[in-house]
């Protein structure tokens, strides 16, 4: 039993995890699979603004419910579930409006709280979402990356009727096309890698823009006879890239912004008046994994080609390492807990 935990910035160590009892509203997970994300890398490397140290990290986990508080109703012990990281207060103003995912208490497990990459964690059964009985547990555990593309599609809404620019071709682009083309809209996604444009491809994308050899205003201005993309989505987090956005869009379109930079950018305010934009922030999911369920479950996404390596929880060095020397190798590397 282990817990894979950032002791300080730069230091990952793998301790002994022992399982405490759960308290009267929470289950006790057994973790059986977990994804390693970006954001845990960030942690790893002192760059998480949220982050407090020593740290547990770990929010892309599911696994199978072996203790159940005394208080619990709907979940036993034997239940598989995924986990949704977002703890909330339920009283504040945001959680009234239902924007709980930007609770003024807001608590992410493995970030402001010990995650899931330890055998055993306690979670609110609120936070526990059961899963069919078919679905593969490595599948399960992609539910949180896919509610990002859920919620920001959510901010933004999204039809068949729209051309969907994508900035990034990595987890978040790739998860964020797979949701659009859910929906049918056309997806064009821009990248500067070569092999990331070819997996977007791969995963559904109607066209792809190598943004190191042709200009993306360029290539995407024919869209909607010539207006541009009705929808922009910036899964790369780049600052300037949400000055091209505002450019690019079609009027009456919507930007979805999902990069978590400090870095100022200049936007046009005649942009965003003369066309009227709708500028959208998303932030990880306002309870969204119940529906991410339902479409992993479907067959209509393509969840199992997301998971690029596996490696043993005990060898999540090997994984960081991995994912930072050879980072284009990698979609999500997950751990398996046994
Ligand atoms: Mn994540």
């Amino acid at each position: 039993m282990v817990a894979i935990a950032v002791t300080t910035p730069h230091v990952l160590q793998i301790l002994a995890d022992e399982p405490s009892a759960p308290r009267p509203e929470e289950v006790l997970v057994r973790v059986q699979r977990a994804g390693i994300c970006g954001s845990d890398l960030h942690i790893y490397h002192g760059s998480n603004p949220f982050a407090r140290y020593p740290r547990i990290i770990g929010h892309e986990f599911a696994g199978v419910v072996e203790a159940v508080g005394s208080a619990v109703s709907g979940l036993a012990e034997g239940d598989r579930v995924v986990v949704d990281p977002v703890v909330s207060c339920g009283r504040c103003y945001a959680c009234r409006a239902g924007r709980s995912n930007v609770c003024g208490k807001l608590e992410v497990f493995g970030v402001h709280r010990d995650g899931g990459f330890r055998s055993h964690v306690a979670v609110p059964a609120a936070n526990a979402v059961k899963l069919p009985g078919n679905l593969p547990i490595e599948v399960a555990a992609l539910a949180e990356p896919f509610s990002i593309a859920a919620n920001v599609l959510t901010r933004t809404g999204i039809t068949a009727e729209d051309s969907v620019l994508i900035y990034g071709a990595g987890t978040v682009g790739l998860t964020v096309l797979q949701v659009a083309k859910l929906h049918g809209a056309r997806c064009i996604v821009a990248d500067l890698d070569e092999a990331r444009l070819e997996r977007a491809r791969d995963f559904g994308a109607d066209l792809v823009i190598n943004s190191s050899a042709r200009s993306v205003p360029d290539v995407v201005a024919a869209e909607h006879d010539g207006l541009g993309p009705s929808l922009v989505i910036d899964g790369a987090g780049v600052p300037a890239l949400l000055e091209e956005a505002c450019r690019v869009a079609s009027p009456a379109g919507r930007i979805g912004i999902l990069g978590f930079s400090p870095a100022a950018c200049n936007v046009s305010q005649q942009e965003i008046v003369k066309k009227e934009l709708t500028l959208a922030g998303s932030r990880l999911n306002c309870r969204l994994l119940p529906q991410v369920v339902e479409w992993l479950q479907s067959g209509d996404l393509q969840p199992a080609a997301m998971v690029t390596q596996t490696f043993a929880a005990d060898d999540a060095r090997e994984a960081f390492d991995l994912i930072e020397r050879d980072p284009g190798s990698t979609v999500k590397v997950h751990l398996a807990f046994s």
